[in-house]
């Protein structure tokens, strides 16, 4: 058996930045507190993006968190939260003692539906945020859905956190609403280990942030809290990784398009085969390569047949109103999410793999076809 492919693990740069920045960190003795790596990750990664300001913190979800505190969302409010997501979206909704509402994705965009999200509105014209996500690196359409919001005063939270270098009519994802979230968690684009970051035009907002993250210590010599802290900081070495990250982000979306096109070369034409949306307006980061299936291959006969052969690959997200512990909250839409997720699944996009590596992938995916076909042969026989 070939070695393992996996679906997208860490990939450090062949320059060997991130060690460097490592390097100068224990020789600082700069291990912590916070530190020079964490405020020029910030800086970098604001500047790269074009938003006023960043918090490094210690997860994509501690940052999804502090969003929604941030946007003043708290015990009782109404969270508009697409559906089809990683459950990381919805988590801090609970966390912060407010319901979430799930809204549906459309086809076009595989993330939030506005005509849903219009739809939910009318039944709750008091909601406080809506949380949209941009999946697998494609983008929300954010035209439409940053209009709806402003129309009912929405605070718009974006968890980018899949989406990192994407971007939606020239501009980057996570910086269309008043807060976007970027994870560089083990499996994302870039990563840190662990992490992420909290980006918004309001300064201000940003500063609280870093407070709450860092146990909302008041400023007094002694202990002093009127707030609730948290303990949510990146730390300076886990930033000093990200900076290196940073240098190869273009290098890694590069390589994420190359796999994309590959994919789409060797297996648009199976029948029942087709690959996610990219709409004209949206230049994505390709984080994943995932595909729908319409024939008589399912997506579970793909996901066995790689993992025979030692292939890592992955449904779609089951999305929020399906799943049990959210199984209570309301839901706005039709089954678009479902289908996806049904109909769904994410090809391995490994940055590290090389042409035969694809090929082996698809070799194995186009066995499943050449099979079907025969087995359409031998019933017509009969
Ligand atoms: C990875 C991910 C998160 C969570 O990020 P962490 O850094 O792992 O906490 C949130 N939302 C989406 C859509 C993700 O894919």
């Amino acid at each position: 058996m070939g070695d393992r492919i996996y679906l997208s693990s860490p990939h450090m740069s062949d320059e060997g930045y991130e060690m460097q920045y490592i390097k100068e960190a224990f020789d600082t003795n700069w291990i912590a507190p916070l530190g020079k790596n964490v405020n020029e990750f910030e800086n970098e990664l604001a500047a790269m993006v074009g938003a006023k300001s960043a918090a490094a913190l210690s997860s994509g979800t501690a940052a999804i968190h502090l969003a929604l505190k941030a946007a003043g969302v708290g015990a009782g409010d109404i969270v508009l939260c697409q559906s089809l997501t990683f459950s990381a979206t919805a988590n801090s909704i609970i966390y912060q003692n407010a319901i979430p509402v799930f809204i549906d994705s459309d086809f076009e965009t595989w993330n939030m539906s506005p005509v849903a999200l219009e739809k939910a509105f009318e039944k709750y014209p008091n909601a406080k945020a809506v949380l949209v996500v941009h999946l697998y690196g494609l983008s929300a359409d954010m035209d439409k859905i940053m209009e709806i919001c402003n129309e009912h005063n929405a605070v718009v939270i974006e968890d980018a956190a899949e989406s990192l270098g994407s971007y939606y009519k020239g501009k980057y994802t996570g910086t269309f609403g008043e807060y976007g979230v970027f994870s560089f968690n083990g499996n994302k684009i870039i990563t840190t280990s662990g992490g992420g970051m909290l980006v918004s035009h309001n300064e201000e907002k940003i500063n609280k942030v870093r407070f709450w993250a860092t146990q909302a210590r008041d400023q007094a010599r002694h202990y002093q809290h009127s707030e609730l802290g948290f303990n949510y900081r990146m730390s300076n070495i886990v930033a000093g990784i990200g900076r290196g990250q940073l240098k190869v982000l273009d290098q890694r979306i590069a390589k994420k398009k190359y796999i994309f096109d590959f994919y789409k070369r060797e297996l648009g034409s199976l029948e029942g085969v087709e690959f996610m949306p990219i709409n004209e307006w949206n230049e994505p980061n390709y984080w994943l390569s995932c595909i729908t299936l319409s024939g008589q291959v399912r997506p579970l006969d793909i996901m066995e047949a790689l993992e025979k052969e030692n292939i890592e690959s992955r449904p779609i997200w089951k999305p929020m109103h399906l799943q049990p512990f959210f199984a209570e909250y309301d839901y706005i839409g039709g089954d678009e999410s479902k289908k996806l997720f049904e109909n769904g699944v994410c090809l391995p996009s490994d940055t590290k793999m090389t042409d035969e590596d694809l090929s082996r992938v698809c070799d194995v995916i186009k066995g499943l076809w050449v099979k079907e076909k025969a087995y359409k042969e031998i019933a017509s026989n009969y």
